[in-house]
């Protein structure tokens, strides 16, 4: 009984020690820098290199819009000098916690001033400033990566004002690259304009604007298909020469991988959300132009 008790009043202890210790960047002598979703976390090892230590938010295959963290994760990520996000519904909850313990944090809002798209299944812009009913996916254009790059750049410089050359330097490097990206990718698909392609998610509107083509999606809101819209899209799908069928890690994929069958066209698995940014868009590319 009594060893149980002190064993409690360790745990009490320790717990009330990691609260309210020195934020463990300072301790190491390198910011932490959080982002919400992968890709941004190659924008952020790009341009800071070694100077910080970068913390993801969303796990990998976890799917980002219905992502419920835990209040231990979210403690976790406490110790950090900058938070880059997007602002889906995990990001408010977070910033939520953040001002309820008046954490010293910095954060950066990557879709303020961008021109969002509608989100899927609705027509028109709202016209109101929030960006409830948004496509948030605008780390899929390479050409809108490079103003973000640009805003993170700037945030990098606050947390990190000593390091501005190096900054700087790594920031247009990483600028040229996204901009041979672009270039690569509109040569490869340059007679593809006007092309459909169908995908599970939702996640390539701003890419297809990018590049002339259309995104054509199973899941609409966010909610799989019910059978009769999976028929429809089939209908849908049979009026364009329709050639690539792109299916998503962090979603079902069923109703892509049935009208593939149904049409006879290899299914290729593409995952919007891994780190590997440019690779990844590269391989995007060479599927549609295949
Ligand atoms: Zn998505």
């Amino acid at each position: 009984m009594h060893s149980k008790k002190i064993l409690v009043s360790l745990l009490v202890l320790l717990v009330s020690l990691v609260g309210c210790n020195k934020p463990l960047s300072q301790k190491e002598g390198k910011p932490t820098v959080l982002v919400s979703l992968a890709p941004y976390a190659y924008i952020v090892k790009k341009i800071a290199g070694d100077l910080v230590k970068v913390e993801t938010l969303i796990p990998e295959g976890a799917n980002p819009h219905i992502y419920e963290a835990s209040p231990q994760t979210v403690q976790s990520h406490q110790h950090a000098a900058l938070w880059i996000y997007l602002g889906e519904g995990f990001d408010k909850k977070m910033l939520q916690f953040l001002k309820e313990t008046g954490q010293e944090i910095k954060t950066l809002d990557l879709a303020t001033g961008v021109t969002l798209l509608p989100g899927p299944g609705q027509d028109s812009c709202c016209g109101h400033d929030h960006k409830e009913g948004h496509d948030l996916h605008i780390w899929m254009s390479p050409q809108l990566l490079k103003g973000q790059a640009e805003k993170i750049t700037e945030a990098l410089l606050a947390i990190l004002p000593h390091e501005e050359a190096a900054l700087r330097l790594h920031s247009s490097e990483l600028l040229d690259e996204l901009e041979l990206l672009h270039g690569t990718l509109s040569t490869l698909l340059s007679s593809k304009k006007g092309e459909v392609i169908l995908v599970s998610h939702p996640a390539f509107a701003y890419f297809c604007q990018e590049y002339g083509l259309q995104q054509l999606s199973i899941e609409v809101e966010g909610k799989d298909p019910r059978p009769q819209h999976v028929a429809e899209i089939l209908e849908k799908a049979k009026t364009f020469a329709l050639h690539t069928i792109i299916t998503e890690p962090q979603h079902s994929n069923k109703g892509a991988e049935a009208i593939a069958a149904r049409l006879g066209i290899t299914t290729h698995r593409v995952d919007p959300y891994t780190e590997n940014y440019v690779e990844n868009l590269l391989l995007l590319g060479e599927i549609i132009a295949r």
